[in-house]
């Protein structure tokens, strides 16, 4: 899903748990969890061709079209997301109810917006397949490519 698409969502979430709980911190944690949980495609970026990418359509090339690379996105994951949730049931903080709530959001929209499997939403399910970005599409993705 793209990153403007993200800021509207989370906007549009996060306005709706400032009038559910009336907490700015819980509204502006929603915001920026659901947004910048995707700074993890840097982090790939980086990792891969051992640099920061120069610009957004670079970034963005490397995330729509280098099928045959590695993808670990280490934020975008259901392990994650419970861990949030159950770090909240602890601590019972507005703030980390709203991460968990922003971090939930975004792993929902990119699970149904993306051409993924949904369980490769599963850290662990892509640390099985070793990262390989060709094992995570959808069946007949490539298909439809040619
Ligand atoms: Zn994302």
């Amino acid at each position: 899903m793209r990153p403007v698409s993200h800021v509207i969502i989370s906007t549009g979430v996060s306005l709706a748990v400032y009038v559910w709980l009336h907490s700015i911190s819980c509204a502006f944690f929603c915001l920026f969890a659901g947004v910048l949980i995707d700074v993890d495609h840097i982090l790939d970026y980086f990792f891969c061709k051992k640099r920061i990418p120069f610009s957004y359509k670079e970034l963005n090339d490397y995330c729509k079209f280098d099928v045959e690379g590695k993808i670990s996105v280490i934020f975008h994951s259901y392990e994650l997301v419970i861990v949030l949730w159950i770090v909240y049931t602890f601590f019972n903080s507005r703030v980390l109810l709203g991460i968990a709530i922003g971090a939930t959001v975004h792993l929902l929209c990119d699970a149904f917006a993306n051409p993924f499997k949904f369980k490769s939403y599963l850290l662990s399910y892509r640390h099985y397949h070793k990262y390989e970005r060709k094992k995570f599409y959808v069946d007949g993705f490539f298909k439809d490519k040619k």
